[in-house]
């Protein structure tokens, strides 16, 4: 468990410190934990070390105090043998001295007197008698006295030191030790004045003078000299006698415990501070000893740490590794749970030793369901086992395809999916083979997909097969033939001889290669797509003479599954529409026609009346003529003029009756460059016949200047005739005053949607349209007449719209009272040719 999880503390660790202190222990980071199994270690490491010391330090202090009493009680000892010695010499000398001073000894006495002293003690150099003036009166001197240290009898104190202790001597009244004084190459004496008194009177002294190196030789115990080296050392410590451990020993200095500290220094007593007795140890090896034990010690501690810092860095090496490791198992255990291909690994003899989470999704059994399984496995059909077991023995042997195999698998609640396996031999970090591992994909999704798939091009071919168009793909510039449905192949055969002439006579922009060398790859190249596959065919219906048909086509480029520009080509067979379109067309002109002579029919009165007219001016010339010529009244001039006139009448009565004929004939139809005012000039005469038998004024205007149009001139006319006779109708029945029966005809160029127009207008004073005839208005054979056929206005939108154009109605107001309706329509110009010749605008009459 991660020590980093917080645990609930369990009763029974609560209960001792030691329980508490690991509950603690186990709550702490691993890396505190790592820091505190190093640094404990080295902590008590060090803790030994400065122990080690510490007791080393002690026990050197101990001993070298031990040392230091030692020597201090021998150089005392020493001392007071010396003062003793030096003390027993000056009592000895005194009882001389005494002698002297009382003169009961002579100087032959004293002389022999201080040689047997000096023979008893080798100490005592020399004895010498010096009286109160200086004099040397008697001298003994010890034959081993250095001759510059030799008195002669007679001689005279010699100034100095000397003469001073003998100055001070006189003084004190007592004997006094000298500073011993030597020189470089004499050896030291020790001096001692002892003043005489002859009755109180000073009577000179008697002088000692000890050899300092017997004094040392012979006052100083063995015992003591075979442990130190001892040495007399005057007032300014320097050495007069004796040996010294010198140079001392070169103990570090900076180690406390090798202090030179067995050393000691003692005033010899009688003699005071001008002789200074000293005692040093003879380093013994302890200290070696010591220092040996404590270099070790030191050496195997610095040791361990270092091998503790070691061994904690090594850990950490290790701890990291640990980590790199466990994170690298993490991942790959991740990727391997996240990866959606099933895993399966087989040892050698077949038992699943593994299976990753993926293989446990799709089949739907648990890891331990399975591994462990030897086959017939839980995810074996029954059906299928033969075959499995075929497949594993292939699988172990190594036999199995690298392209994989298919298989259909069971899943635990019982459906069965297809998946397909791969397999792979499983080599070991040794290179050998331990099993075989195997792969495996749910490939249920893309078999239906498939299957889909291909179903869908079954619909897709069927439906183009079933079409009746023939559908073909051919790629730019290449004879192939990409795609043809039945119909095609039917009709053109399986190649692309069909498809190319229909392109060709379609008119589509050509599917051929472009000759430019600059740009063989793409003949397209730069063209926007749009325009491209949105091309369509200039003349799209055509008629193919090897079919007897009339086909519809329509082209499309296409960038074929192979990413060449291909154009497909659908043609529909249209011929019946075409048919059908030819037979409607006749019947409109035949209706159109027939409601011409229809029109006529109904105006024939009209007509009648309007010849009557000039047939009766023609008669009525003809009859003056016959009887004038009958009375021979006439002239030949007058009869000339009557004849033209009756011609002219004549030729009116033909002019009327060619207009009829004219507009009643059937003919063709036939579009040309028409000019507008003609066309209505024309109209204003025939409806002017009606209108003028009906008493209705006509007003007409047509705008100067304009455009000539593509129409069929008899048809205009035909619905400005049938606009003309409604309005006239209209105003009949309205029954309106003189005043106020009068029509309007306006022609006037017209904008729509950007294109130029020509616009004709009829405007009335008749009742206007209520709405329900306004409703009706374009419906055949409706009409409100009692003898009209309506059929007029449904025949003339058919006329304005097969024009491209518009008609439309609407009434005029006056105020809330309908004073009339107008009717207008307009006609594109097709021809952008405008008619600079046409009349002026006409002034209505
Ligand atoms: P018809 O003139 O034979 O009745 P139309 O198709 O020419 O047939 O007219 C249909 C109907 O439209 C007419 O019966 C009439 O009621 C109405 N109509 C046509 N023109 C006008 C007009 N200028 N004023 C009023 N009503 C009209």
């Amino acid at each position: 468990m991660s020590p980093l999880l917080p645990k609930e503390v369990p009763a029974h660790a609560t209960s001792s410190p030691f329980a508490l202190w690991r509950h603690w222990w186990r709550r702490q980071t691993p890396r505190l934990q790592d820091a505190v199994a190093m640094l404990v270690p080295l902590a008590a490491v060090l803790l030994f070390l400065s122990a080690i010391v510490a007791a080393f330090w002690y026990l050197r202090a101990e001993e070298l105090e031990r040392e230091q009493e030692s020597v201090r009680r021998d150089v005392e000892y020493a001392q007071q043998r010396l003062r003793l010695q030096l003390l027993e010499r000056q009592e000895q000398l005194m009882r001389i001295a005494r002698d002297a001073s009382t003169r009961e000894i002579d100087a032959a006495e004293f002389v022999s007197r201080s040689e047997s002293l000096s023979s008893q003690y080798p100490v005592l150099q020399s004895v010498s008698w010096i009286d109160d003036r200086r004099r040397f009166l008697a001298v003994y001197s010890a034959p081993s006295v250095h001759p510059a240290q030799q008195h002669l009898v007679g001689d005279v104190l010699r100034p100095g030191e000397v003469e001073t202790n003998y100055a001070l001597a006189r003084e004190l009244r007592q004997p006094v030790f000298s500073q011993p004084a030597f020189g470089t190459d004499v050896p030291g004496v020790l001096q001692l004045h002892i003043p005489l008194f002859d009755q109180g009177l000073f009577a000179g002294v008697v002088l000692a003078e000890f050899s300092v190196d017997a004094i040392l030789r012979y006052g100083i115990p063995p015992e003591v000299t075979a442990r130190y080296a001892v040495s007399l050392l005057d007032g300014n410590g320097k050495l007069i006698a004796g040996n010294t451990v010198s140079p001392i020993e070169p103990t570090p200095h900076f180690l406390p415990w090798t202090k030179r500290v067995n050393e000691y220094e003692v005033p010899v007593s009688p003699v005071g501070n001008g002789l200074i007795l000293r005692a040093q140890g003879y380093r013994t090896s302890q200290g070696l000893v010591g220092n040996g034990l404590f270099w070790l010690v030191m050496a195997l501690s610095v040791l361990t740490s270092w091998i503790l810092i070691g061994n904690w860095r090594h850990t950490r090496r290790r701890q990291a590794a640990q980590e790199a490791l466990v994170a690298e198992t993490n991942f790959r255990r991740a990727m391997e749970n996240s990866m959606p291909t099933g895993m399966r690994v087989l040892d050698l003899e077949g038992r699943i030793t593994y299976v990753n989470a993926a293989f446990c999704a799709m089949t739907g059994w648990s890891e331990q369901d399975l591994v462990g399984q030897s086959p017939p496995f839980p995810y074996w059909l029954e059906a299928d086992r033969e075959i499995m077991n075929e497949r594993l023995e292939e699988e172990l042997h190594g036999r199995s395809l690298p392209g994989g195999f298919q298989v259909r698998v069971k899943r635990k609640n019982g459906t069965v999916f297809n998946a397909r396996l791969y397999v792979s031999p499983l080599i070991d970090a040794k290179g050998h083979q331990t099993g075989w591992m195997t792969s495996m994909t749910d490939i249920t999704e893309p078999t239906r997909i498939r299957e889909q798939l291909s179903a869908s091009y079954e619909r897709f071919t069927t439906v183009l097969e079933a079409l009746d168009a023939a559908i073909s793909v051919a790629p730019i510039g290449s004879e192939e033939l990409l795609f043809a449905n039945k119909l095609y192949r039917l009709w053109f055969g399986s190649n692309t001889v069909g498809h190319l002439s229909i392109v060709a006579q379609a008119g589509v922009p050509p599917a051929t290669t472009h000759d430019d060398a600059m740009d063989e790859v793409d003949a397209f190249a730069g063209l926007p797509i749009d325009t491209l596959t949105g091309a369509q065919p200039a003349n799209n219906e055509i008629f193919v003479a090897d079919l007897g048909k009339w086909l519809e086509v329509r082209s499309r480029y296409l960038t074929w599954v192979d990413g060449r520009l291909a154009q497909m080509v659908i043609a529909t067979d249209i011929t019946p529409r075409r048919d059908a379109e030819d037979q409607s067309a006749q019947q409109a002109d035949r209706a159109q026609a027939a409601s011409r002579l229809i029109t006529m029919g109904e105006m024939a009165s009209s007509v009648a009346h309007e010849l009557n007219q000039p047939l009766t001016a023609i008669t009525n010339y003809c009859n003056g003529m016959v009887s004038r010529i009958r009375s021979q009244q006439i002239d030949e001039e007058s009869l000339l003029s009557a004849l033209e006139k009756t011609s002219r009448q004549a030729q009116r009565a033909g002019q009327i009756i060619q207009r009829i004929r004219t507009f009643v004939k059937r003919s063709e139809p036939n579009r040309t460059p028409s000019d507008v005012s003609t066309m209505v000039s024309e109209a204003v005469e025939l409806a002017g016949i009606e209108l003028r038998r009906r008493n209705v004024r006509l007003n007409h205007y047509v705008a100067a200047r304009l455009p000539i149009v593509q129409v069929d001139p008899i048809l205009i006319e035909q619905v400005l005739v049938n606009l003309l006779r409604n309005a006239a109708e209209a105003i009949d029945q309205a029954q309106r005053p003189s005043s106020r029966r009068s029509v309007e005809l306006r022609v006037l160029p017209r904008m729509i949607d950007g294109n130029e127009a020509v616009e004709f207008s009829v405007q009335d004073t008749g009742a206007g349209l209520p709405p329900e005839v306004m409703e009706r208005l374009y419906e055949a054979f409706f009409s409100t007449k009692p003898e009209g056929m309506g059929i007029g206005l449904n025949l003339c939108r058919t006329i304005v719209e097969s024009h491209k154009g518009r008609m439309q109605a609407e009434n005029i107001y006056n105020g809330p009272e309908i004073v009339g309706c107008r009717f207008s329509f307009w006609i594109p110009v097709l021809d952008s040719t405008r008619s600079l010749t046409s009349d002026e605008a006409k002034v209505p009459a």
